[in-house]
This record gives C-alpha cells, sequence and structure tokens, in this order.
C-alpha cells in the first residue's frame, strides 16, 4: 500500500515540526538556521571550494575520537579531569624553548631532554585537550547537519555530557593556580575560556534538537555548563584588557542566545562594558583603541560573531553600530599594496588577506563593497567562506585602493594613481602601553617592497623591546637633543588631493617641550619630497636630528670623510652601530639597494589562533621573486650639517638595517628631502633634481618634469 500525503498535510507537517523545534528551542539558530544548511550544502554543490571545505568538515569529524585519542594518549575522546592551565607555561625552565608532549604524559625540553611532568605541564595539555575538544565538538555537530547522521550528533553529546561531569569538580584557578578575578575553571583565564565556551554553546545549539541528549542531560549541560561557565567568564566584571572583553561579551551572547537568557544577552550587548559599549568607546574612524593590529584583529573575531549571533534573533548590530564595519574597513585605509599592514606601535606586519576570513562573515553580511578588496585575494578556503560567505563575489566589486587621512586616528595614506608608490605617515594618539614615540613617522612602499620602515616590535620580553622598538630614533621622524618624543597627539593641518598629486601637513603635538616640529609629504608617481621645519620653543638652541631607515645597502653619493663616531647610550642611540660621522654644507645623497628579500613571516600577536575554527593555514604564495630596487635620496644643502651612517635593529630583519641621520642645530631647522625609486635605473640621468627657491617653493625638475610645490597657504603643486 502506497500512504500519499496531499502537499497541504506535508507542509502543514512540516510547519508543525518546525514551530514545535522553533517554540521549544530545538532547531538550530545560533549561527546557522535550518534553511541555512540546506542553502550551504546547495552551494557545496556547485562550488568545488565549498565542496572542499564541506569534505574537510565532515573528515574532521570522522577522524574524531582517533585522531584526538591518538594526540593525546587517552581512550574515547575523554575530558580532562582537571582545568587547563596557560599555554606560556609550557617552556623549559633551563633554555626557555617550548615543551614538546609526547603521549600519554611526557612534557621533554627539546634541548636538555629532562621531563617535566605534574603542575603547571600537565595542566596545559589539559588545556590543549579542551581546545580540541570544542573544536571536534563543533565538527561534529556541524557533520551531523550536513549529513543527518546520528552519530556525529551522539559524538558530538558524549562531548557536553562528559564536560557536564567534569566541569562542576574543576577548581576555580588562574594563571598562578590561585583564585584571581580572570581566572576560570576549564582553563585558567577568562578569556581562554571565552573562546571554548563558544564553541560548546554553539555544539548543544546544533545537537539538542538531534534526539540523542536525554531532559536530564540537557538540563545538566544548560545549568552545570553553560550557564556556569558564563558566570565565571563575567565574573570579573570589569575590562581585564578591551580584547578580553570583546571575547567574554561573546561568550555570554553565545549562552544567551542559546539559552534564551535575557540577562545574558543584555549584559553582552548592552551591559555596561558590553558591545555597544565597546563599540563608542573603544573604536576612532575604524581604528581599535589598543593601537596595534594584533589586538584590533584578535577583538574582530567575537565582535563579529556577537554580531552574527544577534543577526539571527532580529538585532542588526552591523547597522545599529557602524562602529563595526569602520574596523574593517580602517585597515583597507592604511594597508600596503601588498596587503600588509604597517608595523607601527606593538605589532609585526601582519597580512591583511589573511584575515579573509573575517572579511568573508562582514561582506555576506553587509554587501559592503570595500570587503573584496580582501577576500578577492584567497581561495576562499577557509570555513567561514563556507559557512558563512556568499556563494559567488561579484567580479569588479573591489574598489581600488585610495589616498585617505585619518584625522583623529592619526593615519595618512599617500598613494600613486599610478604605480604602488606609497607612504603612510602617522601622527595620532600616543596608543596606550604599546604605542611608539613616533609623530611624524612614515613607511614607504614601492616596488614591491616596503623600503623605508617601521622596526615594528620584538618580544616583550627581551631588553631590545623597550630599549628600541618604541624609541623615536628607531623610526623616520625627527629627535630633538638625542632626546625621546614624549607620549603626544599630532594633528593634521593640511590634506589636498590633486590630480596626480596628494600632500598632507601635519604637526607632532606636544612630542617636545622644547620645540614644535612640522611635516609636510608630497607624493607623485615619480617621487615623494618630505620636508620638515624645527622651531625651537623655550627660547634655547637646540640639535634637530633627521632619521631615516631603509632596507638594503646604504652608499654615501658624495666624498664625505666619514669618521667612526661615539653615540649616547640612551634613548634607543645605543642600538646604532658601525657608525660613521662627517660633515657638509653641501647636499647630501644618498642610495638604499634593496635586493630581494625572503619572505619572512610575522605574526600579528602573541594570541592563540581561535574563530569559529583555530587551525587556519596560510595558503598565499609569497614566493614570487622580487627586483632589486635602488631608492635614492637627497636632501637640499643647510650649513654644516652633520651627516651620521651606521646599522640598526629591526624586527623585520635577521641583519641590521642602515640609517641616515641629517643633525642641524639651531633655534630652527628645516630638512627638505626627495625621493625616487628606480627613477636612476631607467635610465634617466642624472634622475630629478630638488631645489627650494627664495619663496620657499620647492622645485622638482628632471626629463619631463618641471613641478612647483606650495606650501606656504594651501598645499598645492603646479606642473610645468
Ligand atoms: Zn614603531
Amino acid at each position: 500500500m502506497r500512504i500519499r500525503f496531499s502537499y497541504r498535510s506535508v507542509c502543514l507537517l512540516l510547519f508543525s515540526l518546525y514551530a514545535f523545534g522553533n517554540l521549544y528551542g530545538q532547531a538550530p539558530s545560533l549561527f546557522l538556521s535550518e534553511a541555512d544548511f540546506v542553502t550551504r550544502l546547495q552551494i557545496a554543490q556547485r562550488q568545488p571550494w565549498a565542496k572542499r571545505s564541506l569534505e574537510a568538515l565532515v573528515k574532521e569529524a570522522d577522524d574524531f575520537p582517533r585522531a584526538y585519542d591518538q594526540r593525546f594518549g587517552v581512550n574515547d575522546g575523554a575530558a580532562p579531569l582537571e582545568g587547563g592551565q596557560w599555554l606560556h607555561w609550557y617552556a623549559c625552565p633551563e633554555s626557555g624553548r617550548a615543551l614538546q608532549f609526547r603521549p600519554p604524559d611526557q612534557n621533554i625540553c627539546p634541548d636538555t631532554g629532562r621531563n617535566f611532568s605534574g603542575y603547571p605541564y600537565d595542566h596545559v595539555v589539559y588545556q590543549m585537550r579542551n581546545d580540541a575538544l570544542a573544536e571536534a565538538a563543533v565538527a561534529l555537530a556541524l557533520a551531523y547537519r550536513f549529513t543527518h547522521k546520528d552519530d556525529y550528533a551522539q559524538k558530538a553529546a558524549r562531548i557536553l555530557t562528559d564536560y557536564a561531569r567534569v566541569y562542576p569538580t574543576y577548581a576555580l584557578h588562574d594563571i598562578n593556580g590561585k583564585t584571581g578575578p580572570n581566572g576560570a575553571k576549564a582553563y585558567a583565564q577568562t578569556l581562554d575560556e571565552s573562546l571554548w565556551l563558544i564553541k560548546i554553546a554553539w555544539t548543544y545549539d546544533l545537537i539538542r534538537g538531534a534526539n540523542v541528549l536525554s531532559s536530564s542531560e540537557k538540563h545538566a549541560i544548560e545549568n552545570d555548563v553553560l550557564r556556569a561557565s558564563a558566570a565565571i567568564v563575567l565574573k570579573a566584571h570589569k575590562e581585564p584588557t578591551y580584547n578580553i572583553q570583546s571575547w567574554i561579551n561573546g561568550a555570554a551572547a553565545a549562552v544567551g542566545f542559546t539559552l534564551n537568557d535575557r540577562t545574558l544577552i543584555k549584559e553582552a550587548i548592552d551591559g555596561p562594558i558590553g558591545f555597544r559599549y565597546q563599540m563608542h568607546r573603544f573604536v576612532t574612524e575604524g581604528f581599535w583603541a589598543e593601537g596595534a593590529w594584533g589586538y584590533q584583529f584578535y577583538a574582530m573575531r567575537p565582535l563579529t560573531m556577537t554580531a552574527q549571533m544577534a543577526a539571527h534573533k532580529g538585532i542588526n548590530l552591523w547597522k545599529e553600530e557602524p562602529n563595526l564595519v569602520a574596523l574593517f574597513h580602517s585597515p583597507l585605509g592604511v594597508m600596503l599594496p601588498n596587503g600588509r599592514l604597517p608595523a607601527f606601535n606593538d605589532s609585526g606586519s601582519p597580512d591583511l588577506y589573511e584575515q579573509d576570513y573575517l572579511y568573508e562573515v562582514a561582506y555576506a553580511a553587509t554587501s559592503d563593497a570595500a570587503m573584496l578588496n580582501v577576500i578577492e585575494h584567497g581561495a576562499r578556503s577557509d570555513r567561514e567562506a563556507f559557512l558563512f560567505g556568499v556563494e559567488t563575489l561579484p567580479r569588479t566589486g573591489a574598489a581600488k585602493l585610495v589616498s585617505t587621512v585619518f584625522r583623529e586616528a592619526g593615519y595618512a595614506a599617500l598613494r600613486s594613481r599610478d604605480n604602488d608608490l606609497t607612504v603612510i605617515m602617522k601622527f595620532g594618539p600616543h596608543g596606550g602601553a604599546h604605542g611608539h614615540y613616533d609623530k611624524l613617522n612614515f613607511v614607504l612602499y614601492s616596488h614591491g617592497q616596503t623600503l623605508a620602515i617601521d622596526p615594528g616590535t620584538h618580544p616583550y620580553g627581551i631588553p631590545i623591546h623597550r630599549e628600541w622598538d618604541s624609541m623615536s630614533i628607531a623610526h623616520n621622524t625627527i629627535s630633538v637633543d638625542q632626546q625621546r618624543q614624549s607620549a603626544a597627539t599630532g594633528k593634521v593641518l593640511d590634506w589636498q588631493v590633486g590630480d596626480d598629486w596628494v600632500a598632507v601637513r601635519a604637526d607632532a603635538g606636544a612630542a617636545y617641550a622644547t620645540a614644535n616640529l612640522e611635516r609636510t609629504v608630497l607624493l607623485t608617481s615619480k617621487y615623494v619630497l618630505i620636508a620638515d621645519d624645527c622651531q625651537s620653543s623655550d627660547g634655547e638652541s637646540h640639535t634637530f636630528d633627521w632619521a631615516y631607515h631603509n632596507t638594503g645597502v646604504e652608499s654615501l653619493a658624495q666624498s664625505l670623510t666619514m669618521t667612526p663616531f661615539q653615540l649616547p647610550g640612551t634613548n634607543g642611540y645605543q642600538h646604532l652601530s658601525e657608525t660613521l660621522h662627517g660633515q657638509t654644507s653641501g647636499a647630501i645623497t644618498t642610495h638604499f639597494i634593496s635586493t630581494p628579500q625572503a619572505p619572512h613571516s610575522e605574526s600579528e600577536s602573541n594570541s592563540t589562533p581561535a574563530t569559529y575554527y583555530s587551525s587556519k593555514p596560510s595558503f598565499r604564495d609569497q614566493t614570487a621573486p622580487r627586483e632589486k630596487v635602488e631608492l635614492h635620496l637627497q636632501m637640499l644643502p643647510s650649513v654644516n650639517s652633520e651627516v651620521i651612517t651606521g646599522r640598526a635593529p629591526s624586527r623585520s630583519s635577521a641583519s641590521p638595517i642602515p640609517f641616515l641621520i641629517v643633525r642641524r642645530s639651531g633655534m630652527s631647522a628645516s630638512f627638505g628631502a626627495l625621493i625616487t625609486v628606480n627613477e636612476e635605473k631607467k635610465g634617466v640621468s642624472p634622475g630629478l633634481t630638488l631645489e627650494q627657491n627664495n619663496s620657499n617653493e620647492f622645485l622638482i625638475r628632471g626629463s619631463g618634469v618641471i613641478d612647483t610645490f606650495f606650501r606656504g597657504g594651501r598645499l598645492s603643486l603646479k606642473h610645468r
């Protein structure tokens, strides 16, 4: 006998099931709904990149618990019986290098071969197990939703019921084994536990409607894990740091939305240090208040997740809090043409294209074409592209990068219309504990390379970080009387974008109590002009050190008698090596020849990578050969200029990097430097030249170029 259902009765039945599921909160809804799973599956059928992602997801689910058991030397995917400890303890006390885990219970120093067992070493491994279990749980729960195979749901349920059993027995502990306010239970920090809790909550959201959990098991998971852990991560009720609070808010939102707990949702989004407060307080023109890219991107993960979760419940934070989208725009504003960001403040030079997984989510939520600038460079291999991204990217969506000024955040990006010549100047607020004393500093990029560099940051634990990285002399700016600048905020005095040129003038604010510094930068497709005016403000004469750091090998172009020279032992000057000194009243000309450098990896921070999914390899091909680049710098003469050359440390290079310091003294000093790249190589002989006329205008001449740059009133450039 064939049973026939009418179309209407099927619809009615489906609708009742759907309504029933929703009524009792059984259908998934935290990051993805049932309808979303249908859509994603269809995309995987049509798009090879999505298919690969789905296959990887199912494989990860299939590998559990075998891969986990093998890695940790345990049986049947067991959860640890004690809470985890801080990853930073996992180092050999004798050599400082990371220990190597050998299952089931050895933590071996790679240098001495010694085994470290017991607290805290074993407990760091427990933390790794918690990370692995939470990731496996999400993968299993997603695999269940895509395949409807109960086995996956049962395995995910098993992880949750395991935690329901052990989590209540975990002791509250911080990284020092005490019960401090930032301690947690499954982890030693509220930060780490928040990352885990988001995944655990999502897993529960995905499988609670799968008929694999009894009502008492559900009750235990909801109360003894989700609510209990949310209370733990929220208990400090103050920001340990801004980015950590973003994670805590994300975890509270995950539990709140999963259990429809209004108090938690309110705390996470509208609370006194919730999502909206963070957006209003810690974002200036799209720049995150912690002042370094690592912290900005780390905060953007939970902020993005919170917006996603809220969107499923009808709260559109993308629209209501425009600073969220601004966080995605600001890196594009100051990005270098190769996708890297300038290494300003305590930051490396991270690759913005590696943040594509965040931009996938943001683009799908906002359809903001600027986001495509990042996404279109990737292979869409990240899991976020598959789970949340749009199916097809528009072909011509990405806008060309344009010259931009961020007046409050304090960055000016000057970009050539015709090639990749780029200058990013920095003059904004100090940046708190991670700021560098570098008002008016700039980086210069051309021919596929950053040529004028910022030293970035060395690991915080070693002396050079304190002695060099943040010092004024380590940057392409001016130091007065060999002193470090003070923490200060500079100001844009003028910003003009012409047809084929762009110019900015800014001051250094109160960087020095004894002098005022003003810098003007003009950029065309052929050259960059840097013009500085330094003025004593205390009636005394001062020494002005104009410093410039450029990759490669430096050679002074004129015959100057250079002799070894001793610089002071403070304010970073002690790290300038091979120092030579000369004196001239003529023009100063120097070349820097940069040979192609082997690409080096620069991590953005020391935080563990973790979004919805944690192990994200870099797919970018960075092996493209780079040409030899010759940068030519000529500076207008001044009576009795001192010239100091040598080499200086940089995190971005294993060997020291050449520098040029031009020192001028008096009640005032001015500097005018013309920078060209590969002009002489092209046979433009003798390249461009720089002069200054009686009206203080700059003249730039060469074959086919006679430019006059006016600084008197409004910045302007005239071609003749
Ligand atoms: Zn710096």
